[in-house]
C-alpha cells in the first residue's frame, strides 16, 4: 500500500524558530528521549504530537505494523509561513524541504517527501518547488489559499501552470480555516471549515475558468476526499444551469471538470467513500490517511479494504496503483 497523505514536523528548536519569526514560526517542544511533545507557535501550544511526526525510524516501524510499503509525507500546514516576508519564507521553505528530504533519506524506499513553497511570491515559489524537486521531493504540497487569494488568483494559477510544465504533482491541503470566532470549540475549524476550504479551492479553479488555462497534464490532488466537493457537486451544477452569473467565467458544466482532480480517501465512512468514487472515478482516488494525527485513519487503508462495492483490482488501484501513476513512482 502507498499512503499519500501524511505529515511530518522536524525537531525545530525554539531558537531556530525565533530567528525567523518569534511570534509565528512553529517549533517542537520535546524533551530528549521522550515520545510525546507539543508543536508550539511562539509561547502558545498548538498541538500535542508523538514521535512518529519527527522520528523517521519510529515512523517506519509503525508503517511496518500497518502494512504500508511507501508513505508520502509533507509539512504540517502550520509550517507554511505564507504570512511572512517572502524572502524569509523562501529561506524557511528551503530549510524545511531539506529537512524533509533528510528525513526520507533514512528510509529512501519507504518514505517520500512533498515540498513546501513560499506561495505568497510566485517567482520564489516556482524557484523553490523546482529546487526541492531536484533535491529529491516527488511533488509539492500547497495550502488552499494565501490570505484572501484563492486558487483562482492569477499568481496561484501561474504557480500551478509552472507545476504542470515541470511535471510536478500538487497536493492541496486546507489550512488557515474560515469561520474565526464562530468556530472556537469542538474542533469545528477541522470539522466544518476544513471541508469548506477544500471545496472552495476546487470550485475556485472550476468556476473561474482557470482550468481552461491550466494544462490538462497538471496532476492535482485535494486532501480529505476533496472536503465538501463531491457531496455538493449536484448543487453547483444546478446553480450553473439556472444562474448566468455562475456560467459567466465557467464555460462548461462544473461536474465536467471533476476528472481534472484527484482526491485522497480520508472520508471515514463507507457511504461517503462510495459517493466519492462514483463522482471522481475509481482512478482518481488515492489512499491517504492524514497520519500521524488523531483525525487521521488509525488503521491505514481499512476503509478501502473493507468496502464491498469495489473489486479487488479496484481496491489495488486506490491502495497503490493510482499513487504510482500520480507521483510517477512505479
Ligand atoms: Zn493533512
Amino acid at each position: 500500500m502507498i499512503d499519500m497523505h501524511s505529515h511530518f514536523f522536524p525537531p525545530i528548536t525554539r531558537a531556530e524558530a525565533a530567528a525567523f519569526d518569534a511570534e509565528r514560526a512553529p517549533w517542537l517542544a520535546v524533551r530528549e528521549g521522550e515520545s510525546e511533545g507539543q508543536v508550539m507557535v511562539g509561547d502558545r501550544p498548538f498541538r500535542p504530537v508523538y514521535q512518529a511526526l519527527w522520528d523517521a525510524d519510529f515512523r517506519v516501524a509503525e508503517l511496518d505494523q500497518q502494512g504500508i510499503d511507501v508513505q508520502v509525507l509533507c509539512a504540517t500546514p502550520v509550517m507554511f509561513g505564507y504570512a511572512w516576508e517572502p524572502a524569509k519564507a523562501a529561506d524557511w521553505a528551503a530549510r524545511m524541504n531539506d529537512r524533509a528530504v533528510a528525513f526520507c533519506a533514512r528510509h529512501p524506499r519507504r518514505l517520500k517527501a512533498l515540498s513546501q513553497v513560499p506561495l505568497q511570491d510566485l517567482k520564489l515559489a516556482c524557484a523553490e518547488v523546482s529546487r526541492a524537486q531536484a533535491a529529491g521531493c516527488i511533488g509539492v504540497q500547497i495550502g488552499n489559499h494565501v490570505g484572501d487569494k484563492d486558487l483562482d488568483h492569477e499568481l496561484l494559477v501561474d504557480f500551478l501552470i509552472h507545476c504542470a510544465e515541470q511535471s510536478i504533482p500538487v497536493l492541496v491541503h486546507p489550512w488557515d480555516m474560515m469561520g474565526g470566532n464562530r468556530m472556537k470549540k469542538w474542533m469545528l475549524p477541522w470539522l466544518v471549515s476544513m471541508p469548506a476550504e477544500t471545496q472552495l479551492g476546487m470550485l475556485s479553479l472550476i468556476l473561474s475558468g482557470a482550468l481552461e488555462r491550466i494544462p490538462e497534464s497538471l496532476r492535482i490532488c485535494f486532501a480529505h476526499g476533496g472536503g465538501s466537493f463531491a457531496y455538493l457537486l449536484g448543487r453547483v451544477d444546478n446553480a450553473w444551469r439556472h444562474r448566468d452569473i455562475i456560467r459567466k467565467d465557467c464555460p462548461r458544466l462544473p461536474s465536467e471538470y471533476a476528472r481534472r482532480f484527484h482526491v485522497d480517501s480520508a472520508v471515514f465512512d463507507p457511504g461517503a467513500f462510495k459517493l466519492l468514487v462514483d463522482v471522481m472515478g475509481v482512478d482518481r482516488v488515492l489512499l491517504g490517511s492524514d497520519y500521524p494525527f488523531p483525525l487521521g485513519e488509525q488503521k491505514i487503508g481499512s476503509l478501502v479494504r473493507e468496502v464491498e462495492f469495489l473489486s479487488g483490482g479496484q481496491k489495488q488501484q486506490i491502495l497503490r496503483g493510482n499513487s504510482e501513476a500520480f507521483f510517477g513512482l512505479a
